[in-house]
């Protein structure tokens, strides 16, 4: 039997053949798998649970079937759908974890997150996620009107869009968006484990490590963009695989 891992749909009406890959993988690899861990940015844009978006419920009616068909479904929120509450959890039939969190797959302790926090080098971006993730922050904001929070959505859309394309020009873009090797090292020190897997970067890989003479391994999870990805850890090991 296998866990699935996935991350970084970034799911909206803007991309309706994404949506549907990711209605067809959950009708048919995922009603197979242990279970199915979603490590953020599942939506492009999460405002509130209130909003009535179709691919919102689509979503989570697809999720719903999985979990009423016995395979648990786990998320971990991203940068993009920080905001996603426990409502639409119920709605979607799926638990929330903390980030980063620790499960043992087939005996093996693995450390889980989205990956943002493990990007330490974009001090502009630490601070912007401090701010949003502060409970007054989120409590103000979902007292807003759902057009406010629309518009502050786009706002923040565009704000990134800036940040990325300002570090492109001053040439560090490939540095500061990828993770802090230095924090990687602590952070696999701090858990006192083998394995970690995230998303967030949108660059898929397994990479071998080696941490003052241990082997580490860092599990990266592709983007859903061109085409979808999934991670399928088993008791023999893990493989990651373009999806189309
Ligand atoms: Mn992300």
């Amino acid at each position: 039997m296998t866990t699935l891992f996935i991350s970084d749909l970034h799911l909206d009406a803007e991309r309706p053949q994404t949506t549907a890959l990711f209605g067809q993988f959950l009708r048919s690899e995922a009603r197979g798998a242990d279970a199915l861990y979603i490590l953020g940015d599942l939506f492009e844009a999460w405002v509130g649970d209130d909003d009535p978006s179709e691919t919102g419920a689509y979503v989570a009616a697809e999720l719903r079937a999985l979990a009423d068909s016995g395979v648990p479904v786990s998320f971990i929120r991203g940068n993009r759908d920080f905001l996603l509450g426990d409502d639409y959890a119920r709605r979607a039939g799926m638990r929330i974890l903390p980030d980063p969190a620790v499960v043992v797959l087939y005996g093996q302790p693995t450390l889980i997150q989205h990956g943002d926090l493990l990007c330490t080098d974009d001090v502009a971006y630490q601070q912007f996620r401090a701010q949003t993730r502060d409970p007054a922050w989120q409590a103000q904001f979902l007292a807003q009107p759902l057009a406010a929070r629309l518009a502050f959505a786009q706002q923040a859309r565009a704000a990134s869009k800036a940040h990325q394309s300002g570090l492109r020009d001053a040439g560090t873009m490939e540095t500061i968006t990828d993770v802090s090797p230095a924090t990687v090292d602590s952070v696999f020190a701090r858990y006192g484990l083998v394995r970690m897997i995230h998303g967030h970067t949108h660059r898929p890989a397994v990479h071998e490590l080696d941490v003052a003479g241990s082997a580490r391994q860092r599990v990266v999870l592709g983007d859903w963009y061109d085409q979808g990805s999934v991670l399928r850890v088993n008791r023999d090991g893990l493989q990651l695989q373009a999806l189309s």
